[in-house]
Protein backbone atom coordinates (compact mmCIF):
# COMPACT_ATOMS: atom_id res chain seq x y z
CA UNK A 1 0.00 0.00 0.00
CA UNK A 2 1.06 3.46 -1.04
CA UNK A 3 -1.19 6.10 -0.12
CA UNK A 4 -4.98 6.73 0.57
CA UNK A 5 -6.43 8.61 -1.78
CA UNK A 6 -10.21 10.42 -1.89
CA UNK A 7 -13.00 8.26 -3.61
CA UNK A 8 -14.34 11.39 -5.08
CA UNK A 9 -11.01 12.63 -6.40
CA UNK A 10 -11.55 16.33 -4.36
CA UNK A 11 -8.18 17.17 -5.60
CA UNK A 12 -7.43 17.48 -1.96
CA UNK A 13 -3.53 15.54 -1.89
CA UNK A 14 -2.65 11.44 -1.28
CA UNK A 15 -2.82 11.11 2.68
CA UNK A 16 -0.17 8.84 4.55
CA UNK A 17 -1.56 5.44 5.55
CA UNK A 18 1.07 5.37 8.57
CA UNK A 19 -1.47 7.29 10.40
CA UNK A 20 -4.84 6.90 11.09
CA UNK A 21 -7.23 8.74 8.82
CA UNK A 22 -10.83 8.20 8.33
CA UNK A 23 -12.30 10.80 6.24
CA UNK A 24 -10.57 13.15 3.14
CA UNK A 25 -11.03 17.06 4.22
CA UNK A 26 -14.01 17.02 2.26
CA UNK A 27 -15.55 14.57 3.78
CA UNK A 28 -15.65 11.41 1.55
CA UNK A 29 -14.41 8.08 2.00
CA UNK A 30 -10.63 7.18 1.33
CA UNK A 31 -9.47 4.47 -0.48
CA UNK A 32 -5.77 2.44 -0.45
CA UNK A 33 -3.98 2.63 -3.14
CA UNK A 34 -0.92 -0.25 -4.04
CA UNK A 35 1.73 0.10 -6.63
CA UNK A 36 -0.12 -2.67 -8.84
CA UNK A 37 2.14 -1.73 -11.84
CA UNK A 38 5.23 -3.23 -9.83
CA UNK A 39 2.75 -6.13 -8.44
CA UNK A 40 1.90 -6.99 -12.14
CA UNK A 41 5.50 -7.72 -13.07
CA UNK A 42 6.26 -9.81 -9.91
CA UNK A 43 3.00 -10.94 -8.37
CA UNK A 44 0.85 -13.65 -10.77
CA UNK A 45 -2.05 -16.03 -9.98
CA UNK A 46 0.45 -19.33 -9.92
CA UNK A 47 1.94 -17.84 -6.56
CA UNK A 48 -1.67 -17.83 -4.75
CA UNK A 49 -1.80 -22.20 -5.16
CA UNK A 50 -0.11 -22.70 -1.88
CA UNK A 51 -1.39 -20.14 0.50
CA UNK A 52 -3.71 -20.27 3.12
CA UNK A 53 -8.04 -20.36 2.02
CA UNK A 54 -8.16 -17.10 4.26
CA UNK A 55 -8.94 -13.45 2.45
CA UNK A 56 -4.84 -12.92 3.45
CA UNK A 57 -4.05 -15.08 0.14
CA UNK A 58 -4.20 -11.77 -1.62
CA UNK A 59 -2.03 -9.79 1.33
CA UNK A 60 -0.26 -7.59 -1.42
CA UNK A 61 -3.57 -6.04 -2.45
CA UNK A 62 -3.67 -5.68 1.33
CA UNK A 63 -2.85 -3.49 4.05
CA UNK A 64 0.32 -5.13 5.14
CA UNK A 65 0.17 -6.59 8.90
CA UNK A 66 2.86 -5.93 11.68
CA UNK A 67 4.68 -8.94 11.99
CA UNK A 68 3.45 -10.34 9.04
CA UNK A 69 0.66 -11.70 11.60
CA UNK A 70 -3.04 -10.41 10.38
CA UNK A 71 -6.25 -10.54 13.19
CA UNK A 72 -7.69 -13.45 11.35
CA UNK A 73 -10.40 -16.16 12.63
CA UNK A 74 -10.09 -17.88 9.52
CA UNK A 75 -12.39 -15.70 7.51
CA UNK A 76 -12.72 -15.24 3.38
CA UNK A 77 -12.40 -17.88 0.71
CA UNK A 78 -16.05 -18.89 1.10
CA UNK A 79 -17.59 -21.30 -1.03
CA UNK A 80 -19.22 -21.07 -4.10
CA UNK A 81 -21.56 -22.96 -4.39
CA UNK A 82 -22.96 -24.13 -8.39
CA UNK A 83 -26.99 -24.30 -7.32
CA UNK A 84 -28.56 -26.91 -9.76
CA UNK A 85 -31.45 -27.75 -7.69
CA UNK A 86 -32.46 -24.00 -7.52
CA UNK A 87 -31.20 -23.28 -10.84
CA UNK A 88 -33.25 -26.31 -12.74
CA UNK A 89 -36.46 -24.61 -10.87
CA UNK A 90 -35.58 -21.22 -12.85
CA UNK A 91 -34.32 -22.56 -15.89
CA UNK A 92 -30.85 -21.61 -15.61
CA UNK A 93 -27.53 -24.37 -15.97
CA UNK A 94 -25.19 -21.15 -14.34
CA UNK A 95 -26.54 -20.05 -10.85
CA UNK A 96 -23.93 -20.18 -8.15
CA UNK A 97 -24.20 -18.65 -4.36
CA UNK A 98 -21.31 -16.89 -2.46
CA UNK A 99 -21.68 -18.24 0.74
CA UNK A 100 -20.55 -15.91 2.94
CA UNK A 101 -22.50 -17.29 5.75
CA UNK A 102 -19.11 -19.30 6.41
CA UNK A 103 -17.41 -16.42 7.82
CA UNK A 104 -16.50 -16.11 11.40
CA UNK A 105 -19.42 -14.71 13.50
CA UNK A 106 -21.87 -15.63 10.46
CA UNK A 107 -21.25 -12.83 8.23
CA UNK A 108 -19.38 -11.30 5.69
CA UNK A 109 -18.64 -8.26 7.77
CA UNK A 110 -16.06 -10.77 9.14
CA UNK A 111 -13.90 -10.20 5.78
CA UNK A 112 -14.17 -5.96 6.75
CA UNK A 113 -13.65 -5.91 10.36
CA UNK A 114 -10.62 -8.41 10.01
CA UNK A 115 -8.21 -6.12 8.04
CA UNK A 116 -9.92 -3.13 9.85
CA UNK A 117 -9.18 -4.03 13.03
CA UNK A 118 -5.64 -5.46 11.71
CA UNK A 119 -4.91 -2.17 10.55
CA UNK A 120 -6.37 -0.31 13.48
CA UNK A 121 -4.32 -2.98 15.92
CA UNK A 122 -1.20 -1.67 14.22
CA UNK A 123 -1.57 1.93 14.07
CA UNK A 124 -1.80 1.66 18.10
CA UNK A 125 -5.42 1.61 18.62
CA UNK A 126 -6.53 0.65 22.09
CA UNK A 127 -10.86 0.93 22.07
CA UNK A 128 -12.55 0.50 18.58
CA UNK A 129 -16.37 1.69 18.06
CA UNK A 130 -18.77 0.52 15.53
CA UNK A 131 -22.47 1.50 14.70
CA UNK A 132 -23.99 -1.61 13.51
CA UNK A 133 -27.60 -3.43 12.18
CA UNK A 134 -25.86 -6.30 14.06
CA UNK A 135 -23.11 -7.99 11.95
CA UNK A 136 -20.61 -5.59 12.21
CA UNK A 137 -20.86 -5.16 16.02
CA UNK A 138 -20.52 -9.07 16.33
CA UNK A 139 -17.86 -8.96 13.93
CA UNK A 140 -15.72 -5.87 15.43
CA UNK A 141 -16.48 -7.70 18.81
CA UNK A 142 -14.78 -10.90 17.57
CA UNK A 143 -11.73 -9.74 16.09
CA UNK A 144 -11.09 -7.01 18.89
CA UNK A 145 -11.19 -9.81 20.80
CA UNK A 146 -8.64 -11.78 19.39
CA UNK A 147 -6.53 -9.02 19.15
CA UNK A 148 -7.09 -7.75 22.63
CA UNK A 149 -8.55 -4.51 22.25
CA UNK A 150 -11.69 -2.93 23.73
CA UNK A 151 -15.27 -2.22 21.39
CA UNK A 152 -17.69 -0.35 21.90
CA UNK A 153 -20.82 -1.27 19.96
CA UNK A 154 -23.95 0.98 19.44
CA UNK A 155 -27.10 -0.56 17.97
CA UNK A 156 -30.81 0.25 17.07
CA UNK A 157 -32.35 -0.89 20.58
CA UNK A 158 -34.70 -2.94 18.27
CA UNK A 159 -32.18 -5.47 16.78
CA UNK A 160 -32.52 -9.08 17.12
CA UNK A 161 -31.29 -10.57 20.70
CA UNK A 162 -28.81 -12.93 18.91
CA UNK A 163 -26.56 -10.03 18.09
CA UNK A 164 -26.63 -8.24 21.28
CA UNK A 165 -25.33 -11.79 23.09
CA UNK A 166 -22.72 -12.24 20.40
CA UNK A 167 -21.37 -9.23 21.40
CA UNK A 168 -21.41 -9.62 25.16
CA UNK A 169 -20.16 -13.37 23.97
CA UNK A 170 -16.83 -11.09 22.59
CA UNK A 171 -16.49 -9.13 25.77
CA UNK A 172 -18.04 -6.10 24.30
CA UNK A 173 -19.66 -3.20 25.74
CA UNK A 174 -23.30 -3.04 23.95
CA UNK A 175 -24.96 0.67 23.63
CA UNK A 176 -28.71 0.03 22.27
CA UNK A 177 -30.00 3.70 20.88
CA UNK A 178 -33.15 4.59 20.16
CA UNK A 179 -33.36 4.95 16.50
CA UNK A 180 -32.12 3.31 13.43
CA UNK A 181 -28.65 2.96 12.39
CA UNK A 182 -28.03 6.74 11.35
CA UNK A 183 -28.99 7.64 15.39
CA UNK A 184 -26.57 5.09 16.42
CA UNK A 185 -24.26 6.27 14.10
CA UNK A 186 -24.60 10.28 15.80
CA UNK A 187 -23.75 8.68 19.38
CA UNK A 188 -20.98 6.68 18.43
CA UNK A 189 -19.56 9.28 16.66
CA UNK A 190 -19.96 12.05 19.34
CA UNK A 191 -18.35 9.28 22.14
CA UNK A 192 -15.64 8.20 19.95
CA UNK A 193 -14.64 11.57 19.35
CA UNK A 194 -14.68 12.52 23.42
CA UNK A 195 -13.10 9.38 24.39
CA UNK A 196 -10.62 9.33 21.57
CA UNK A 197 -11.65 5.63 20.21
CA UNK A 198 -10.70 4.39 17.42
CA UNK A 199 -13.98 4.43 14.85
CA UNK A 200 -14.50 1.68 12.28
CA UNK A 201 -18.18 2.43 10.80
CA UNK A 202 -18.58 1.76 7.41
CA UNK A 203 -16.55 3.95 4.97
CA UNK A 204 -15.34 6.03 7.33
CA UNK A 205 -12.39 4.77 7.62
CA UNK A 206 -10.21 2.81 4.78
CA UNK A 207 -10.13 -0.44 5.25
CA UNK A 208 -13.24 -2.20 5.62
CA UNK A 209 -13.57 -1.99 1.88
CA UNK A 210 -10.14 -3.43 1.40
CA UNK A 211 -12.02 -6.84 3.49
CA UNK A 212 -14.88 -6.87 1.44
CA UNK A 213 -12.96 -6.61 -1.91
CA UNK A 214 -11.61 -10.08 -1.54
CA UNK A 215 -14.43 -11.66 -2.49
CA UNK A 216 -14.17 -10.44 -5.83
CA UNK A 217 -10.91 -11.42 -6.01
CA UNK A 218 -11.92 -14.85 -5.06
CA UNK A 219 -14.49 -15.05 -7.33
CA UNK A 220 -12.33 -14.63 -10.03
CA UNK A 221 -10.05 -17.30 -8.92
CA UNK A 222 -12.94 -19.87 -8.14
CA UNK A 223 -14.99 -19.45 -11.46
CA UNK A 224 -11.10 -19.87 -13.09
CA UNK A 225 -10.52 -16.35 -14.24
CA UNK A 226 -13.51 -16.01 -15.83
CA UNK A 227 -16.11 -13.48 -15.10
CA UNK A 228 -19.60 -14.23 -14.69
CA UNK A 229 -22.03 -11.80 -16.24
CA UNK A 230 -24.38 -10.88 -13.00
CA UNK A 231 -23.42 -10.08 -9.27
CA UNK A 232 -26.74 -9.83 -7.22
CA UNK A 233 -25.56 -8.36 -3.82
CA UNK A 234 -27.75 -7.18 -0.95
CA UNK A 235 -26.67 -3.07 -0.83
CA UNK A 236 -27.00 -1.64 2.74
CA UNK A 237 -24.15 1.07 3.62
CA UNK A 238 -22.39 0.16 0.49
CA UNK A 239 -18.91 -1.46 1.23
CA UNK A 240 -19.37 -4.73 -0.18
CA UNK A 241 -19.99 -3.05 -3.81
CA UNK A 242 -17.77 -0.24 -3.85
CA UNK A 243 -15.20 -2.74 -2.71
CA UNK A 244 -15.63 -5.36 -5.68
CA UNK A 245 -15.63 -2.63 -7.85
CA UNK A 246 -12.64 -1.29 -6.86
CA UNK A 247 -11.22 -4.79 -6.61
CA UNK A 248 -12.60 -5.29 -10.69
CA UNK A 249 -10.35 -2.68 -11.45
CA UNK A 250 -7.09 -3.43 -9.61
CA UNK A 251 -7.68 -7.39 -11.09
CA UNK A 252 -7.41 -5.63 -14.60
CA UNK A 253 -4.12 -3.52 -13.81
CA UNK A 254 -3.10 -6.76 -12.49
CA UNK A 255 -3.45 -8.46 -15.75
CA UNK A 256 -5.56 -11.29 -13.88
CA UNK A 257 -8.59 -10.58 -15.80
CA UNK A 258 -9.41 -8.69 -19.55
CA UNK A 259 -10.54 -5.30 -19.48
CA UNK A 260 -14.23 -4.05 -20.00
CA UNK A 261 -15.85 -7.31 -19.28
CA UNK A 262 -16.93 -6.99 -15.62
CA UNK A 263 -19.98 -8.19 -14.14
CA UNK A 264 -23.03 -6.24 -13.95
CA UNK A 265 -23.77 -5.22 -10.45
CA UNK A 266 -27.51 -5.48 -9.03
CA UNK A 267 -27.78 -3.67 -6.05
CA UNK A 268 -30.76 -5.04 -4.08
CA UNK A 269 -33.00 -3.16 -1.31
CA UNK A 270 -35.60 -3.98 1.32
CA UNK A 271 -39.07 -2.27 -0.27
CA UNK A 272 -39.01 -0.71 2.93
CA UNK A 273 -36.12 1.01 2.91
CA UNK A 274 -34.61 1.71 -1.00
CA UNK A 275 -32.88 4.76 -1.30
CA UNK A 276 -30.39 3.55 -3.50
CA UNK A 277 -32.85 2.05 -5.84
CA UNK A 278 -34.88 5.28 -5.83
CA UNK A 279 -32.06 7.39 -6.79
CA UNK A 280 -30.57 4.53 -9.43
CA UNK A 281 -34.45 5.01 -11.04
CA UNK A 282 -34.11 9.08 -11.08
CA UNK A 283 -30.52 9.20 -12.21
CA UNK A 284 -29.16 11.06 -9.09
CA UNK A 285 -26.24 11.44 -8.58
CA UNK A 286 -26.51 11.00 -4.55
CA UNK A 287 -29.13 9.37 -2.46
CA UNK A 288 -31.91 10.93 -0.10
CA UNK A 289 -32.47 10.59 3.28
CA UNK A 290 -35.27 7.44 3.41
CA UNK A 291 -37.59 7.87 6.18
CA UNK A 292 -39.46 5.42 7.93
CA UNK A 293 -37.02 3.15 7.05
CA UNK A 294 -38.27 -0.58 8.01
CA UNK A 295 -37.51 -4.04 7.06
CA UNK A 296 -36.43 -7.47 8.51
CA UNK A 297 -33.41 -7.76 6.77
CA UNK A 298 -31.17 -5.49 9.52
CA UNK A 299 -28.23 -5.25 7.02
CA UNK A 300 -30.67 -3.20 4.80
CA UNK A 301 -32.12 -0.53 7.22
CA UNK A 302 -29.48 2.01 6.47
CA UNK A 303 -31.54 4.52 5.16
CA UNK A 304 -28.38 7.03 4.18
CA UNK A 305 -25.10 6.05 2.71
CA UNK A 306 -22.07 8.11 3.20
CA UNK A 307 -20.79 6.48 0.07
CA UNK A 308 -23.78 6.42 -1.73
CA UNK A 309 -22.77 8.14 -5.06
CA UNK A 310 -19.90 5.37 -5.24
CA UNK A 311 -22.43 2.64 -5.02
CA UNK A 312 -24.30 4.56 -7.94
CA UNK A 313 -21.46 4.99 -9.59
CA UNK A 314 -20.48 1.30 -9.45
CA UNK A 315 -24.10 0.26 -10.52
CA UNK A 316 -24.30 2.45 -14.05
CA UNK A 317 -20.36 2.24 -14.71
CA UNK A 318 -21.28 -2.00 -14.52
CA UNK A 319 -24.13 -1.77 -16.75
CA UNK A 320 -25.95 -2.78 -13.47
CA UNK A 321 -29.10 -1.92 -11.59
CA UNK A 322 -31.00 -1.38 -8.22
CA UNK A 323 -33.71 -3.23 -7.39
CA UNK A 324 -36.33 -3.11 -3.64
CA UNK A 325 -37.51 -6.27 -2.99
CA UNK A 326 -40.57 -7.12 -0.24
CA UNK A 327 -40.08 -8.89 3.73
CA UNK A 328 -42.30 -11.66 3.19
CA UNK A 329 -40.37 -13.03 -0.36
CA UNK A 330 -37.21 -12.36 1.16
CA UNK A 331 -38.44 -15.04 4.25
CA UNK A 332 -39.75 -17.18 1.24
CA UNK A 333 -36.39 -17.38 -0.27
CA UNK A 334 -34.50 -18.01 3.14
CA UNK A 335 -36.69 -21.14 3.01
CA UNK A 336 -35.76 -21.82 -0.41
CA UNK A 337 -32.92 -21.47 -0.39
CA UNK A 338 -32.76 -23.66 2.45
CA UNK A 339 -34.89 -26.92 1.01
CA UNK A 340 -33.08 -26.51 -2.48
CA UNK A 341 -29.42 -25.98 -1.18
CA UNK A 342 -28.91 -26.81 2.15
CA UNK A 343 -27.72 -22.73 2.77
CA UNK A 344 -28.32 -21.02 5.27
CA UNK A 345 -29.48 -17.56 4.59
CA UNK A 346 -30.19 -14.31 6.19
CA UNK A 347 -32.91 -12.37 4.84
CA UNK A 348 -30.54 -10.20 2.58
CA UNK A 349 -29.34 -13.34 0.82
CA UNK A 350 -32.68 -14.94 0.33
CA UNK A 351 -33.37 -10.74 -0.86
CA UNK A 352 -31.00 -11.87 -3.85
CA UNK A 353 -32.83 -14.80 -5.01
CA UNK A 354 -36.20 -12.56 -5.19
CA UNK A 355 -34.18 -10.08 -7.10
CA UNK A 356 -32.84 -12.79 -9.43
CA UNK A 357 -36.35 -13.53 -10.17
CA UNK A 358 -37.96 -10.26 -10.95
CA UNK A 359 -35.18 -9.61 -13.38
CA UNK A 360 -35.20 -12.89 -15.28
CA UNK A 361 -38.92 -11.82 -15.68
CA UNK A 362 -38.55 -8.49 -16.75
CA UNK A 363 -36.00 -10.06 -19.18
CA UNK A 364 -32.72 -8.18 -17.75
CA UNK A 365 -30.98 -11.38 -16.72
CA UNK A 366 -30.54 -13.81 -19.45
CA UNK A 367 -31.84 -17.73 -18.58
CA UNK A 368 -28.23 -18.41 -20.20
CA UNK A 369 -26.25 -15.91 -18.14
CA UNK A 370 -24.17 -17.10 -15.30
CA UNK A 371 -24.72 -15.07 -12.21
CA UNK A 372 -23.87 -15.49 -8.53
CA UNK A 373 -26.03 -14.66 -5.40
CA UNK A 374 -23.94 -13.00 -2.49
CA UNK A 375 -25.31 -14.78 0.36
CA UNK A 376 -24.15 -12.29 3.26
CA UNK A 377 -25.16 -13.60 6.35
CA UNK A 378 -26.43 -17.18 7.92
CA UNK A 379 -30.27 -17.70 9.32
CA UNK A 380 -29.44 -18.34 12.70
CA UNK A 381 -29.50 -15.32 14.20
CA UNK A 382 -32.58 -14.32 12.20
CA UNK A 383 -34.84 -17.96 13.46
CA UNK A 384 -37.42 -15.50 14.68
CA UNK A 385 -38.43 -14.82 11.07
CA UNK A 386 -39.35 -18.55 10.46
CA UNK A 387 -41.47 -19.37 13.34
CA UNK A 388 -44.34 -21.18 11.88
C1 LIG B 1 -24.15 -5.30 6.39
C2 LIG B 1 -24.92 -6.31 5.65
C3 LIG B 1 -25.31 -6.11 4.32
C4 LIG B 1 -25.02 -4.81 3.57
O1 LIG B 1 -23.66 -4.75 3.24
P1 LIG B 1 -22.92 -3.53 2.58
O2 LIG B 1 -21.76 -4.11 1.87
O3 LIG B 1 -22.48 -2.60 3.66
O4 LIG B 1 -23.88 -2.86 1.64
C5 LIG B 1 -25.95 -7.15 3.66
N1 LIG B 1 -26.21 -8.33 4.29
C6 LIG B 1 -25.87 -8.55 5.58
C7 LIG B 1 -26.21 -9.87 6.19
C8 LIG B 1 -25.21 -7.55 6.30
O5 LIG B 1 -24.86 -7.78 7.57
Amino acid sequence: MTRLECAAACGAGALDPERPQHLCACGSPLLARYDLPALARTWSRDALRDRPATLWRYREVLPAAAGGAPVSLGEGFTPLTHATRLGAELGMDRLYVKDESANPTNSFKARGLSVAVTRARDLGARTLSVPSAGNAGNALAAYAAQAGLAARIFMPRDVKEPFIRECELYGADVTLVDGLITDAGRLAATQAAEAGWYDVSTLKEPYRIEGKKTMAYELAEQLDWEWPEWFIYPTGGGTGIVGMWKAFAELEELGWMPRGRRPHLVAVQASGCAPIVRAFAAGAERAVFWTGAQTVADGLRVPAAIGDFLILQALRDSGGTAIAVDDDRMVAAMRELGRCEGISAAPEGGATLCALRTLLQQGVIDRADRVVLFNTGGALKYLELLRP
